[in-house]
């Protein structure tokens, strides 16, 4: 956002003066109309990270359509089904930025609270909003045939698991993949994995999810991480793992869950270090990988093989005068498994 030009306008002679946005050149204007609401919105909403630029304007999983396009645009008409997700921009001049992963960039300009530098240094505003601007080579196509409010957390959720599964080879039939914790992250993990032909495993402290795991998202099998028989049962069996929980955790039992060789993904950010003793990872020659959602073209893969595969987030829709609610729910994980805001159906004026 913060990227087109803004003119104080008369659309008749007896009108009074308004605003009128003239997309730039690579601009594409886009009216939202999902937006779902992520953790990372609710660490900037809390200032938890004390970085917070104020008006907020949260919101980076965004469905919306086209309806207005700059001088310069070729991927995108009046129209289109488009998404937006975590970032806006990016130096397009760097290592990261040649090889495709934008999201690596050290110029990435995030979508919302981000610093536009090109634009002035002012604070991006994100998707809780009727209109975003946003360069069209940060937004997104959205396959026909998709629930456009199940794509909306797709757009950051859906691509930080995704995004990893492909680069450690965690996409091929018939390998077992562990996914620890079944949240917003992880139950689109399942679905992916499942979608990929592989053997899913939830891993939770909570055995209560057994059930949702296995017989409403698909998985093949369920651990309890704080039962030690059956995690030792299952020891040496896993390719891989995504770990998505984000509050602190033992991560050595996880480890001896993989065969040598295996790869575990980190995409959960505890606020206290994970301990990681060597022996868990140098004699089966494992590793342990960071991962920050994915690069544009990770995106529009994942929303092609969401397009091709019918998968989507499971979410509960909200009109927007439910967001403070939702906010406070979604602080006590009282949601199955993502808040997404129908943006066009509200009334933006009526926030409680
Ligand atoms: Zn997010
Ligand atoms: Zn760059």
């Amino acid at each position: 956002m913060a990227k087109s030009l803004l003119l104080w306008t008369l659309k008749a002679s007896d009108a009074t003066l308004a605003v009128t946005e003239v997309p730039r050149d690579d601009d594409v204007t886009i009216k939202v109309l999902y937006c779902g609401i992520c953790h990372t919105d609710l660490h900037i909403i809390k200032n938890d990270w004390g970085n917070a630029m104020y008006p907020v304007v949260p919101g980076h999983e965004i469905v919306g359509v086209v309806t207005g396009v700059g001088g310069g645009v070729t991927k995108f008409k009046a129209g289109d089904t488009v998404g937006v997700g975590y970032f806006v921009g990016s130096c397009r001049s760097c290592d990261s930025c040649g090889q495709g992963n934008e999201n690596y960039c050290a110029g990435v300009v995030l979508t919302s609270n981000g610093v536009d530098a090109a634009h002035g240094g002012t604070a991006t505003k994100g998707g809780f909003s009727d209109v975003i601007v946003v360069s069209e080579h940060y937004v997104l196509r959205v396959p026909d045939g998709l629930a456009l409010d199940r794509t909306a957390p797709l757009l950051c959720a859906g691509v930080t698991v995704y995004s990893p599964m492909m680069r450690h080879g965690l996409n091929a039939p018939g390998k077992h993949l562990g996914v620890v914790g079944l949240g917003g992250l992880g139950h689109v993990a399942v679905k992916f994995g499942k979608a990929f032909g592989m053997k899913v495993t939830v891993i939770s402290t909570s055995p209560s999810k057994r059930q949702e795991a296995v017989e409403h998202l698909g998985a093949d099998d369920f651990l309890v991480s704080r039962d030690a028989e059956q995690m030792k049962a299952a020891a040496g069996t896993m390719d891989g793992i995504i770990d998505t929980v984000s509050a602190w955790h033992p991560i050595t039992p996880l480890l001896a869950l993989m065969k040598p060789l295996g790869q575990m993904v980190v995409v959960g950010v505890p606020n206290k270090p994970l301990e990681l003793p060597v022996y868990a990872i140098v004699p089966g020659g494992k590793g342990v990988a960071g991962n920050s959602v994915g690069s544009v073209g990770d995106c529009q893969a994942m929303l092609e093989f969401a397009g091709k595969h019918g998968i989507g987030a499971e979410v509960e829709v909200i009109k927007m005068d439910y967001v403070n609610t939702a906010i406070e729910r979604l602080e006590k994980n009282d949601v199955r498994y993502r808040f997404v805001i129908d943006v066009a159906g509200s009334n933006l004026g009526s926030a409680a």
